[in-house]
């Protein structure tokens, strides 16, 4: 049997998952093959040498990624990647992901998505500093809060966002809030920001479940991922009474059938990085978590882990994607047959980009809203466009993937329609 980090590695890569998506939304609509090219051809790439003089004094050089998908309903909107996996064709996917998510939420953004091929756990924190402010010159031209905004997302924080805006306002000339989101509070970042994923992740898994008559209360929840995602999603489903069982991360998985004591694993994580090694829990395989008879399955990591070869073993009812990308096509299928939920991405993780849309209107009204405020058009936003993707799916016998899908595409085709072509 492959290892899942194999098996995940060895899966399609993520641009045919993404493009597999939009030819099926494509076919639904009726589009032309014309339309079809349009949306599958990302807007503008720029690929960029990031030198770094570390701190020893050597220079190393990475490689870094900006790919803008798609600008016909306002500025590109999408997180920046530090990983030693990121590749072209990676951040392309991604890209073209927020695209249909920031048109599905309805907000005036197109998809974007940066990467850099760097593992930022083996780098100081000036290196890191200075890998950003280089990247952030590089990519300087084509970023701005009317062109193209970053935000966080794995291997990235509030702190690099700080960074991309400080090296933009200084090369502007003046403070520019609103070119990155997910910065800190002092610096104009939102409340609520921080947490808006998770929020987002857990509202629509209780709306799944209720949907397919199982209570939250006591619903059996496993969750890959202990990041800026996954962490908050099993504090707030914890809330919701759900029991969070098994949790997983990139080192291992540990297990604990009466739930897992989640804040003495919060505070065992930021001792160690790890939740490996966890006191309270048995130690288990990370791919064994994904396969654990639960209800609900939170992938809150990375894209390609259920795959072909592990979703027959999965058993989780509904499937929560707070990950983008962690569904094959191929698994896609078989959990389809098995008549498992699967609340895609691009609804379910939609949350952190709400939200780092409302820190931008306030960024740029120099305005702030309070907590309440933020997290209520949250919940609002999200609850309206699951019901929104229920009611399209159910109407067309569609997957929610495909409902969200097509709903996304027909509102960035329209876009393009009202536009015209140029010249
Ligand atoms: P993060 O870097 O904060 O956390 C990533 C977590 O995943 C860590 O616990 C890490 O150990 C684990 N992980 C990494 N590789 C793994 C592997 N191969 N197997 C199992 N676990 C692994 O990242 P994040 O910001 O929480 O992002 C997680 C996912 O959510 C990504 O797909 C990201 O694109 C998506 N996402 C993030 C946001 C956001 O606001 N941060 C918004 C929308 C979507």
């Amino acid at each position: 049997m492959l290892s899942m980090e194999t098996a995940r590695l060895t899966a399609a890569n993520p641009l045919s998952d993404a493009t597999a998506q939009l030819d099926a939304a494509i076919a639904t609509l009726g589009y032309d093959s014309g339309i079809r090219d349009m949306l599958a051809t990302p807007r503008r790439e720029m690929t960029v040498s990031v030198p770094l003089r570390a701190d020893d004094g050597s220079i190393r050089v990475f490689t870094g990624h900006r790919v803008q998908h798609n600008l016909s309903r306002g500025p590109a909107k999408g997180g920046l990647r530090y990983s030693p996996d990121v590749t072209l064709d990676e951040v392309r996917a991604l890209a073209m992901w927020m695209t249909w998510k920031c048109a599905l939420v309805d907000i005036p953004y197109g998809g974007a998505k940066g990467g850099i091929t760097i593992d930022p756990r083996v780098h100081s924190e000036a290196e890191l500093e200075r890998v950003t402010r280089r990247y952030t010159s590089e990519i300087l031209p084509i970023i701005g809060p009317e062109r193209d905004i970053p935000a966080p997302d794995i291997g990235t924080s509030e702190k690099t966002m700080a960074w991309i805006m400080d090296t933009y306002s200084v090369a502007t000339g003046y403070t520019v809030p609103g070119v990155v989101t997910g910065k800190p509070l002092a610096l104009g970042g939102s409340l609520g920001r921080a947490s808006a994923t998770s929020r987002g992740v857990a509202h629509v898994a209780l709306a799944a479940l209720q949907h397919r008559g199982i209570s939250p209360v006591g619903a059996t929840t496993v969750v890959q991922g202990f990041g800026k995602v996954g962490r908050d999603t099993t504090r707030f489903l914890c809330e919701a009474g759900a029991r969070v069982v098994a949790v997983a991360d990139q080192y291992g998985a540990i297990y604990n059938s009466a739930g897992i004591d989640l804040d003495r694993l919060g505070a065992h994580v930021d001792a160690t990085g790890s939740v490996v090694g966890f006191a309270r829990s048995e130690s288990i395989d990370g791919a064994a978590a994904l396969e654990l008879p639960v209800d609900l399955l939170i992938p809150a990591a990375v894209e390609g882990v259920l795959t072909a070869e592990n979703a027959p073993r999965v058993t989780a009812r509904v499937i929560v994607e707070g990950a983008n990308g962690p569904t094959t096509t191929a698994a896609d299928r078989i959990f389809v047959a098995n008549d498992q939920l699967v609340v895609p991405d691009i609804l379910a993780n939609s949350g952190g980009v709400i939200v780092s849309y409302f820190e931008w209107v306030q960024a740029n009204q120099a305005y702030w809203w309070g907590v309440e405020e933020v997290e209520s058009r949250l919940r609002s936003r999200m609850l309206s466009t699951w019901r929104s993707v229920l009611a399209y799916a159910d109407a067309r016998g569609l997957t929610l993937r495909e409902a969200a899908t097509a709903l996304a595409v027909e509102r960035v085709t329209e876009a393009h329609r009202l536009r015209g072509m140029y010249p």
